[in-house]
């Protein structure tokens, strides 16, 4: 695609990135085929090529419009059109450096800001969220039944491994996830710890950053980056092998510190070895050679598991089948699920920001992962496994804790 981006923004290392990405793109539309938003709402502008052309539209110099900055908002950024494009088309950098520029040029309202601000303010950190889910518990009785099902329940940690053992890696302890799972890390810890891996948490490291990164507060987002760097790095010199991601959202804003920190001299490097370093656990015991035969000597009753691969996985990480195989290895029956690709409508703050398409995205998720009647419906992500939980009749868990039975079963 020709461009003519300002010279003013081509002076910048954003608009030189964008050219890239602008360029890369032929216009052949095949990613309106896979685009969650482009199905439901049938229009051009709510399609990955339609969006590419509006930002290169204000990049060129044309001033947006609220109606820009509405068809940018109904992004997921599910990334599923990343995966569909032939051409490599780098979608998701592009539409942050379209949403930053739009969102300067186009301010939002006094309503919309305060919303954006408080999510930010409160998903990140653990204390301020488990205030507002406790005082969303001791009120959920009285609620109407379509609120109820919104808070989720608090789940219980197994107990975490007391052995020292001679790998170590490191675990994201993440923010909204350790308050309302915290039973996914210490399941994580219980299957590495029976492959000889010691799971050890950093005690200052904060949230990943995503939630600031996808509401466009860039300095916010660059802060909760530089403390998880200065917190991680010197466990990583004293010989930790990996950092892992046990929610695939996390997983992928992780990946992206390098990209996210190359324009900052001290915490390039560093960031840049961090993104290398982070691993999804499913990429971890795919990896260990024992896995197969330990888990293939043991067999669990047929139950019957749908898996919901959450986009960040499949789409963002492109980590595709592994969960699948290992629960497979495991002794679950995986169900077939009809179009896979889709997003549950879950996307960060997209549930809360966006209730009306993300609702239709859940009812058709649910109804896909239900149709085989599973026992349970697994994922890799926490923000997945709330918003279907709050649609499906089906107990919806992460994955790893349908895994943890199994060693403990093993080693029994
Ligand atoms: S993003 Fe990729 S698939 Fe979509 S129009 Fe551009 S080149 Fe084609
Ligand atoms: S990221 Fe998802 S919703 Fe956004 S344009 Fe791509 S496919 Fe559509």
């Amino acid at each position: 695609m020709q461009t003519n981006i300002t010279q003013a923004l081509l002076k910048t290392p954003q608009g030189q990135q964008a050219q890239s990405i602008l360029r890369s793109c032929v216009h052949c539309g095949f990613c309106t085929a896979t685009c969650p938003t482009y199905q439901l709402l049938g229009d051009e502008l709510d399609s990955p090529r339609g969006r590419i052309y509006l930002i290169k539209q204000v990049l060129e110099g044309q001033q947006p419009t609220l109606k820009t900055r509405t068809h940018l908002d109904r992004c997921l950024t599910c990334r599923a059109c990343e995966t569909t494009c032939p051409s490599g088309v780098k979608y998701a950098q592009l539409v942050d450096i379209g949403r930053e520029i739009v969102e300067q040029q186009v301010p939002r309202g006094v309503i919309e800001s305060t919303q954006r601000y408080l999510l930010r303010q409160i998903i990140p950190f653990q204390k301020r969220f488990l205030f507002l889910l406790t005082i969303g518990q001791m009120f959920k009785p009285i609620l109407p039944a379509f609120l109820r099902k919104k808070i989720p329940s608090r789940q219980r940690a197994t107990a975490w491994p007391q052995q020292t053992q001679p790998r170590k890696m490191l675990v994201l302890g993440g923010c909204a996830q350790q308050v309302v799972a915290p039973q996914i890390n210490s399941a994580t810890a219980n299957v590495l710890n029976h492959l000889g891996i010691e799971l050890l948490e950093a005690k200052n490291a904060t949230c990943c950053g995503a939630v600031s990164h996808h509401l466009n507060a860039k300095n916010e987002t660059q802060r909760f980056l530089k403390q998880n760097i200065d917190v991680w790095w010197p466990m990583l010199e004293q010989g930790v092998e990996a950092i892992i991601s046990t929610a695939s959202g996390c997983g992928v804003m992780l990946k992206d510190y390098g990209h996210l920190m190359a324009d900052n001299p001290q915490y390039a490097e560093k960031a840049s070895r961090i993104s290398e370093l982070v691993k999804d656990i499913s990429e971890v015991l795919s990896n260990e050679n024992t896995l197969p035969v330990k888990l293939t000597e043991k067999s669990v009753p047929r139950i019957k598991v749908a898996f919901h691969s959450p986009c960040t996985l499949q789409h963002g990480l492109q980590i595709n089948g592994r969960v699948e195989n290992i629960l497979e290895k495991c002794g679950y029956q995986l169900t077939q699920v009809n179009d896979a690709h889709l997003c549950c409508g879950s996307a960060g703050t997209y549930s809360i920001l966006q209730p009306t398409l993300s609702g239709k995205l859940l009812n058709n998720r649910v109804q896909a992962l239900e149709a085989e009647q599973p026992d349970i419906i697994a994922t890799a992500n926490i923000g997945c496994q709330m918003h279907l939980s709050t649609k499906s009749s089906t107990p919806v868990k992460h994955w790893i804790e349908l895994v943890e039975p199994v060693f403990e079963e093993k080693q029994d």
